[in-house]
């Protein structure tokens, strides 16, 4: 039997005693009331920004996918990532600080991938971690109004395939976890505040540069939807970016 203690959670630190501190549980009634909860918030102890810039590591050995792009405005998942494992299941990862790292890249047990943050309009810094059987069907997908049912067809329990996991490596004896130095972990923190900032305006730039490509761009503000031309569209993106409010620390 393994402790949830000794599970290879995707943030170090959890207290196994209480997992989701501030969070929603898996299947969960969130405050909209019409979407359970498909996966699980993961904080460590010490506070709302405790975890803010906390690496993020890959429970199981895979391929990232898909990185998703906040633009600092849409209430959601914020930066987020996809990574496809090699025993067939995918793990998503919500409201990341920082992504630095390009899909298709492949990632041990063990490797750090990306910060924790609380993109996606978030107060409090934490991870929301999601476990599907199979590849989604959307990179932005949210089950929003699916009965129970429907969602246990697709949504595993975050905790149930690391209990897994977690198992098979016990069997196989070994790990090989690669952790940041205390000093790696110092300068991570120092630069948060830059980071966060910096982030928002690279994803403006991203955003416009790939609406540019599709010959249009539209997006909303405060609940109206304006398109524009693009040669504005870098511009006014980040002009937009600078005067987004960064939550309060
Ligand atoms: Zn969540």
């Amino acid at each position: 039997m393994v402790m949830t203690g000794d599970l290879p959670w995707p943030l170090r630190g959890v207290d196994p005693a209480d997992p989701y501190q501030g969070g929603f549980r898996f299947l969960e009634e969130t405050q909209d009331g019409q979407t359970l909860h498909c996966g699980i918030d993961l904080n460590t102890p010490g506070g709302p920004q405790t975890d803010l810039g906390a690496p993020i590591a890959c429970p199981a050995p895979g391929v990232i996918r898909f990185r998703g792009w906040w633009d600092g405005v849409a209430r959601g998942e914020g930066n987020h990532i996809w990574i496809e494992h090699d025993t067939g299941e995918w793990s998503h990862y919500d409201h990341l600080l920082s992504t630095p790292i390009g899909e298709g890249t492949r990632l041990s047990r063990g490797a750090v991938f990306a910060l924790c943050g609380r993109s996606g309009g978030w107060p409090a810094a934490h991870l929301h971690f999601e476990v599907l059987r199979q590849r989604p069907t959307s990179w932005w997908l949210w089950p929003k109004g699916w009965p129970r049912q429907d969602i246990e067809v697709v949504y595993l329990n975050p905790v149930t395939w690391l209990q897994a996991l977690a198992s098979a490596e016990e069997q196989d004896g070994g790990s090989d976890d690669v952790g940041l130095s205390d000093e790696e972990r110092k300068t991570l923190t120092e630069r948060i505040t830059a980071l966060e900032a910096d982030q928002v305006i690279q994803n403006r730039r991203k955003l416009a540069f790939e609406a540019y490509l599709r010959g249009t761009v539209l997006y909303t503000k405060r609940g109206r939807r304006y398109r524009l031309v693009p040669s504005t569209i870098a511009d006014d993106l980040i002009a937009q970016a600078d005067a987004v409010a960064l939550p309060e620390t």
